[in-house]
């Protein structure tokens, strides 16, 4: 509907209907639509900075509960890849040592940890280093956790490798020291007891009276079994790993080739049969082609009664019937 205007006038004290032109009329309109947006523009910017809806407060706070809270993960996040860290050196400075591994490589530690850019997608967020830095490090706690539990089983594998070669290696006397008469006679140059000249000794002997039980020093495989001239009755066991042993001079031999035996069963009785002055055990070690001095080989350090308890416990190896 069409505004009508009117004007008074004073001296004939009527109004006095007014009929505007397109051009005032078109004025009016654009000074009004200029006050609303200006109006309307003041009142968003007082609605911005000062009101604010109760909504975008409550975000707002959120927010920076939410920043807070992801900077106390990422120092969360440090400690544990200090705590890894440790477990890391233990692996490679303790367990690895013993067991006589290399350590882990830094290269498989890091598990291919670089390279290109997969947190691209989080640049663009307000905060993006925080998050992209936390995000980099619970990447990293994972892969090196991956890597170090990878390493454990190595290890548990390693162990388990060395017990098995513990108790393989000679480590005992082939003769009971509660069965020994003299001390034993060692490795290393002396003059024969039959031909009376300096000669070689290859091994170790354990004067003991004839019927004295010998035992297995070490987990194995009997390879011989019967007379050699020389040795008399001679046992050889192959223990792996590299290393044999050999009993000779044996008045009886109480096992069969192929057998498996176990450290301090008991393989044969003491005697003086082959080249030998009076009863007593020679015993040998060798690594490879090469034969060593038992007197190293001892290193179970065993008192009498755990020898005699040792042995007890091989006594049943061979008679389970299960
Ligand atoms: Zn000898």
């Amino acid at each position: 509907m069409r505004k009508i205007y009117y004007q008074y006038d004073p001296q004939r004290r009527v109004y006095r209907r007014v009929f505007p032109t397109v051009g005032q009329r078109l004025a009016s309109w654009f000074w009004r639509l200029l006050l609303s947006v200006l109006l309307g523009g003041v009142f968003f910017i007082i609605y911005w900075f000062m009101i604010s809806t109760p909504q975008v407060g409550d975000l707002m706070e959120e927010n920076s509960r939410l920043q807070s809270q992801y900077r106390v993960l990422s120092r969360k996040v440090d400690d544990a890849l200090l705590v890894l860290h440790d477990i890391e050196e233990r692996d490679d400075n303790l367990y690895r040592v013993i067991l006589e591994a290399d350590p882990v490589p830094e290269v498989v530690r890091q598990a291919g940890f670089n390279g290109t850019n997969r947190y691209a997608e989080l640049m663009d967020m307000s905060n993006a280093e925080l998050v992209v830095n936390t995000s980099q490090k619970v990447d990293m706690l994972e892969k090196k956790l991956y890597m170090q539990s990878r390493s454990f089983d190595e290890v548990i594998e390693l162990s388990r490798e060395q017990e098995n070669k513990l108790a393989c290696i000679p480590a005992i006397q082939p003769v009971s020291n509660k069965d020994l008469k003299r001390t034993a006679s060692g490795y290393g140059y002396r003059t024969d007891p039959i031909y009376h000249v300096r000669t070689f000794h290859h091994g170790m002997d354990f004067a003991c009276d004839t019927g004295t039980p010998v035992y297995a020093t070490g987990n194995g495989k009997v390879v011989f079994a019967k007379w050699q001239s020389g040795f008399g009755n001679l046992v050889e066991i192959d223990h792996g790993y590299g290393y044999k042993t050999r009993y000779a001079h044996l008045s009886k031999i109480m096992v069969k080739v192929g057998q498996n035996v176990v450290r301090g069963e008991e393989i044969a009785l003491a005697g003086s049969t082959g080249k030998s002055t009076g009863p007593h055990v020679h015993y040998e070690i060798w690594i490879g082609n090469k034969d060593v001095n038992p007197v190293n080989y001892y290193f179970m350090d065993l008192d009498a009664d755990q020898y005699e308890e040792m042995i007890n416990l091989a006594e049943n190896h061979g008679k389970i019937f299960d």
